[in-house]
């Protein structure tokens, strides 16, 4: 695992992850539209309309590496504006009380704050503990842009698998890598030198931004990571459910 310019232990990377968000929380939603030209919105909008939450009465939901609630707020209002479901619950679940945080801080000017449908947790993906997040309690598992940045994928997807009901719906979203050799020059071209940019004017934080972009070149290709969600146990069949979106700079496809 390299952060900046160093390469560090793996055992390092959690508390370098950890520290990557408390200096960026406050400005980490700015940043994300000025890093992806306001895209990320469109990327989140199809993932979540792709899942319709609420589409067959209301679901028990868990975020993970929810950050500031931009997945469980869009499965909140999609269940409630296209179902009438106010029923639908979220629990995010974030390594980060400072991103967690300003997801509150967010909610409360929504009409779910200080009800039922939201919460906030802090804890670590690759192990949730099993007192809190009980086995077979999710309908629907969602992990957005967060899955990269965790020291051990696997671990992530054995809890989510186990957190999951039989029949429930494990949903990532995440970048991964760009096949065509123009675009991936270009997009080449943008992560590594705008992007720190950007994180330097916005952040002040050049270190942060520069992690970030290497998490994502360090990601499993798609067939790869394909293969490790099977492994866990996952598969289309009737006991899970399991949907993978593979997010490019400019396109979004299922696997
Ligand atoms: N899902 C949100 C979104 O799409 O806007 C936030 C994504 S943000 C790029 C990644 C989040 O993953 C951060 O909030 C970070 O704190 C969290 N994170 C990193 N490692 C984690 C871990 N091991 N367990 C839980 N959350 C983690």
């Amino acid at each position: 695992t390299s952060f900046g310019f160093r390469t560090v232990p793996e055992d390092e990377k959690e508390y370098l992850v950890k520290n990557v968000f408390d200096s960026v929380a406050s400005k980490y939603d700015l940043m994300n539209d000025a890093s992806s030209l306001g895209v990320h919105r469109l990327w989140k909008d199809s993932f979540v309309s792709g899942l319709r939450p609420g589409r067959r009465g209301p679901l028990r939901c868990i975020d993970v590496a929810g950050g500031t609630g931009d997945i469980a707020l869009r499965i909140l209002d999609y269940a409630r504006e296209h179902y009438a479901d106010r029923e639908t619950t979220v629990e995010v679940v974030d390594i980060n009380d400072q991103m967690l945080k300003e997801g509150f801080r967010r909610f409360k000017k929504t009409m779910y704050h200080n009800t039922p449908q939201i919460s906030f947790h802090e804890a670590n993906a690759q192990e949730l503990p099993s007192e809190k997040f009980a086995d077979n309690s999710y309908d629907l598992y969602t992990i957005a842009f967060g899955i990269r940045n965790c020291t051990s994928i696997p671990a992530v997807l054995r809890e989510a698998h186990r957190v999951l009901k039989p029949g429930g719906t494990f949903a990532c979203l995440e970048f991964s890598k760009v096949n065509n050799p123009l675009l991936s020059l270009a997009y080449d071209q943008y992560s590594f030198t705008m992007i720190p940019l950007l994180g330097t004017i916005l952040a002040g934080d050049r270190a942060s931004y520069q992690y970030l972009v290497e998490s994502i070149r360090k990601f499993p290709p798609q067939p790869e990571f394909a293969n490790m969600i099977r492994e866990a146990g996952f598969s289309t069949g009737e006991r899970h459910g399991w949907s993978v979106y593979n997010v490019k700079p400019i396109s979004l496809q299922t696997l």
